[in-house]
């Protein structure tokens, strides 16, 4: 066996440290990859067939291009390597579209598609989101490939889509239609930022989000607010009652079935010891918000949100004085996988009809393919073999997030593929991603290929964790 763990970490590094990484990145930025609206499906595939796509070949694999479901987005890039068809293989996620570049809000001085260094900073529109953070994860193979003599270990399937900022679609329905492709034992991918810049985060999830318009519908039109007013039921008034009903007025979730019955042990643990930076000029967590008993993490991480995204009632631009009857306001609900998504709606229906709302009516706002909650177990395996692989490498243990507290594509993958699901976010907090100024840290993306090298030299060494 030739070759070292830390002799594979530090040519990770030494390609972030020779200018190389930089280099590649530069090319993947000069590709003007906005997914949304679809006019750049010619940069979207060229980014798939002309610029990753050789990336990747050089490293051995076989690559394809396969069209979106939905044609009028674009690509999947799906790149294979196998080197035993008895060792694990890796399914490794990333895309390739960028948000809209917004070239006329960025710094005097700085280009969306230009990668400019200045200082810790590299700027460039899908540095941190997503093009860096896939290159990192495919560089880091490349480096671990070098150390063992052209092997790796383990098969890998590097999946890139060119979909995401747009919310992903035909994703679900791409991965149901090439599930053999994309078969693998673990699915892994970079994204988002962590919670800290000085601990790695391994990040499990998703909670889910659910939408819904709660309305009074009491009559047509407004009627005097002199003659009439006391006599008729303003919708305004019930409105507000019934958000009254759903939320307390110190943030808490009223509606039984929106909040989880029990949280797995796991989980608690897992979100209780995460340590997250306070980034300057971020709001502060209110200790007087929310679900009492728990701490700022398992409030995001282990518990449900709800919100009032908006609320009407009467004309706010230009108010008359008449008896409205007429008033809705949107509640959103993010909800971790220990709510089910379709108990949400009826939940609320019975709470409001056994607070005697019988004026108020819930209509779900219905999403097409709408990201569901996803989580795998922080004492998976897999899970556990990332986190053991991190602490050798960084010398401590990493957050470990069971979710985020948003939305993403986690469960197309764990349920379609049956896979545990694994993010390692390689950005961090204030990164500006889809943003003006958006940048990645080089501190981050050398430690990133140093943890990553790590990681692939363990899963070649060990392969699947008992
Ligand atoms: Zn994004």
């Amino acid at each position: 066996m030739t070759g070292s763990r830390a002799g594979a970490i530090a040519r990770a590094q030494r390609e972030y440290d020779d200018g190389v990484f930089v280099d590649r990145l530069a090319k993947l930025v000069a590709v003007p990859t906005e997914s949304h609206p679809p006019e750049h499906k010619a940069d979207l595939e060229r980014y798939c067939h002309a610029v990753l796509g050789p990336m990747v070949r050089e490293l051995g694999f076989e690559t394809v291009v396969l069209d979106n479901p939905e044609p009028i987005h674009g690509p999947v890039l799906v790149a294979t390597r196998i080197e035993d068809p008895a060792l694990p293989t890796v399914l490794f996620y990333g895309h390739g579209d960028v948000v809209r570049a917004m070239p006329e809000r960025w710094r005097t001085g700085l280009d969306p598609w230009t990668l400019k260094i200045e200082g810790d900073r590299i700027y460039g529109r899908g540095t941190v989101d997503n093009k860096g953070q896939h290159l990192l994860g495919i560089d880091a193979m490349g480096a671990v490939m070098a150390e063992r003599g052209g092997r790796l270990g383990f098969n890998t399937k590097i999946m890139v889509e060119t979909g995401e900022e747009a919310g992903s679609p035909g994703l679900l329905e791409f991965v149901r239609r090439h599930k053999d492709l994309l078969a693998a034992d673990v699915f892994i991918a970079l994204d988002g930022p962590r919670v800290s810049r000085t601990v790695p985060d391994v990040t499990l999830g998703t909670r889910g989000g659910i939408a819904m318009d709660i309305v009074v519908d009491l009559r047509e039109g407004g009627h005097h607010s002199g003659h009439w007013g006391g006599l008729l039921k303003d919708a305004g008034v019930i409105l507000s009652h019934a958000i009254a009903s759903i939320i307390s007025r110190d943030g808490r979730i009223l509606v039984p079935g929106w909040t989880p019955k029990n949280v797995p042990d796991s989980v608690t643990r897992a979100a209780r010891a995460v340590q997250a930076e306070v980034l300057p000029g971020a709001p502060v967590p209110e200790p007087d918000w929310g679900e009492p008993g728990l701490n700022n993490a398992e409030r995001i991480y282990a518990w449900s949100s709800a919100i009032v995204l908006a609320s009407i009632s009467g004309q706010p631009e230009s108010p008359v004085n008449a008896v409205g009857g007429k008033a809705r306001a949107r509640i959103q609900l993010r909800h971790t996988v220990d709510v089910k998504a379709e108990d949400v709606v009826p939940a609320l229906e019975a709470h409001l009809a056994a607070q005697g709302f019988d004026e108020v009516k819930v209509v779900p706002v219905t999403e097409r393919d709408a990201f569901q909650a996803s989580r795998t177990d922080p004492d998976d395996p897999w899970v556990k073999a990332v986190v053991s692989s991190f602490a050798e490498t960084s010398g401590g243990a990493p957050n470990i997030i069971p979710n985020i507290g948003a939305s993403g594509p986690s469960e197309y993958f764990r349920q379609t593929l049956g896979t545990p699901v694994i993010w390692i976010p390689h950005s961090y907090g204030g990164c500006g991603q889809h943003g003006p100024d958006e940048h990645g840290l080089g501190t981050l993306f050398r430690d990133g290929l140093g943890l990553m090298a790590g990681l692939w030299w363990d899963i070649g060494e060990k392969g699947r964790p008992a």
